[in-house]
């Protein structure tokens, strides 16, 4: 546990949160300022601040409680699909350093917009540019 982090008190249940479902080492509760009704975050109880830091089985069992829970928060509200997200890293707009995936109802009408619309003018890379990238990126990957 880290003693400042908000999320690791609500697992310790020293903050009190609106948990909808939980094993032995995940989380998930309501947004306390939820974008849509039933917006949810799921975690690992244990603290790792960013995606890329939690154990492999971890990340498994945080996904399969994310599309666990897909379909009966999407029911609860009556959604039409939902947004699966995480911020990953304060440049990504992470605001709680315990890493938590979004799930977030989408509604036919409800204005909002998908994933990309957060980006700006898209960047103009040509081919060796994308092959470098690709190559080291599949470097890293191995
Ligand atoms: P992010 O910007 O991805 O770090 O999102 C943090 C999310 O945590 C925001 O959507 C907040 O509304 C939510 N949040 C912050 N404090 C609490 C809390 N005590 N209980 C539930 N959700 C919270
Ligand atoms: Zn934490």
């Amino acid at each position: 546990m880290s003693e400042d982090c908000i999320f690791c008190q609500i697992v310790a249940g020293e903050i009190p949160s609106r948990t909808v479902y939980e094993t032995d080492d995940v989380l998930a509760f309501l947004d306390a300022n939820p974008l849509a009704p039933g917006h949810t975050l799921v975690i690992p109880k244990a603290h790792h601040e960013h995606v890329q830091d939690m154990p492999n089985d971890l990340a498994s069992d945080v996904f399969a409680a994310m599309q666990r829970l897909v379909d009966p928060i999407e029911s609860a509200v009556d959604a039409d699909g939902s947004t699966v997200a995480f911020n990953n890293g304060e440049a990504a707009g992470q605001e709680v350093p315990h890493t938590h995936g979004h799930v977030v109802p989408r509604f036919e009408d409800d204005g909002s917009r998908p994933i990309h619309s957060i980006f700006g003018e898209r960047p103009d890379l040509d081919d060796d540019e994308l092959d470098d990238i690709a190559a080291t990126i599949a470097d890293g990957a191995e």
